[in-house]
């Protein structure tokens, strides 16, 4: 028996990067999977061979939002754990940073955790479902904690995330349910090969060079990797991890 088993774990952004390794770690304690994200076949895929279900939803969208909590109720009854990870990173300088760029950030990132998490709320927060511990895990960012250069959307976004996180966790009783932001340093994922594309190509450095730059940005000077983010998740779902709750939990390769 896994640690999961009997629990049902939502998390969106799930067809890539940290929600599949998520979405691979949750599986492999024994929890029900319902994978969320605006593709169905990448979705698909990671479901592929997992006790899990493909949604297709955009999270900046309430009506989607809704709709996703509904699909995972019908897949595997209420929702014990929700990851909210769906999210999205541009670069620009703030001078040119678009109103239409600021708000999609803003839209996913911020807007779209607050929905996800207000969709499956009364399910986590239910009478009867026993001693089961509940969970809402944010997928912040030290962008949460700290100013990044050319990153302003982005970053404004993640400290929202990081507010939500605090405010629920001021709200909710925390003997019924945990609420939790992981803030990750640079996290070897499709979001970081396209910032590193979009570094080479407006200053014409070399890829490989681009990449080693973004990494030393970590403390460890490393990529962290969606497993071990991954991990942080499970042990955030475990009794151990009962009485943490309104924390920002950095990641950057060189925690004791
Ligand atoms: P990723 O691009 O592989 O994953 C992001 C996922 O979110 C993708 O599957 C994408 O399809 C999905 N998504 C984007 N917009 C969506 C929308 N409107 N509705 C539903 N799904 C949507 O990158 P990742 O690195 O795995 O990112 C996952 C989370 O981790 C993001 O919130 C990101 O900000 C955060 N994060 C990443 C890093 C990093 O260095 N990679 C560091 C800190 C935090």
């Amino acid at each position: 028996m896994g640690a999961l088993t009997g629990r049902h774990a939502l998390i969106t952004g799930g067809g890539s990067g940290i929600g599949a390794a998520i979405a691979h770690a949750f599986a492999a304690e024994g929890a029900a999977v319902s994978l969320a994200g605006r593709r169905l076949e990448p979705l698909q895929e990671i479901a592929r061979g997992l006790r899990a279900t493909a949604i297709a939803a955009d999270v900046s969208r309430e009506p989607d939002c809704e709709a996703m909590a509904e699909a995972a109720r019908a897949a595997f009854g209420p929702v014990d754990i929700v990851v909210a990870n769906a999210g999205l990173a541009e670069s620009a300088p703030i001078a040119k940073t678009t109103l239409a760029q600021w708000r999609r950030i803003m839209d996913v990132n911020a807007t779209g955790a607050f929905l996800t998490v207000r969709a499956v709320l009364p399910d986590i927060v239910r009478e009867g479902a026993g001693g089961r511990p509940r969970r809402i895990i944010f997928m912040a960012s030290v962008a949460s904690l700290r100013g990044g250069a050319y990153i302003a959307a982005y970053t404004a976004s993640k400290h929202a995330v990081l507010g939500l996180a605090r405010a629920l966790a001021a709200e909710l009783d925390p003997a019924v349910v945990t609420v939790n932001a992981v803030c990750p340093g640079y996290v070897d994922t499709p979001l970081v090969d396209a910032a590193v594309e979009k570094i080479a190509a407006s200053t014409g450095r070399p890829a490989d060079e681009a990449r080693a730059a973004l990494a030393r940005r970590n403390k460890s000077g490393r990529f962290i990797t969606p497993a071990e983010v991954a991990q942080k998740c499970l042990w955030l779902c475990s009794p151990a991890a009962d009485g943490i709750t309104g924390q920002a939990i950095t990641l950057e390769g060189n925690e004791p």
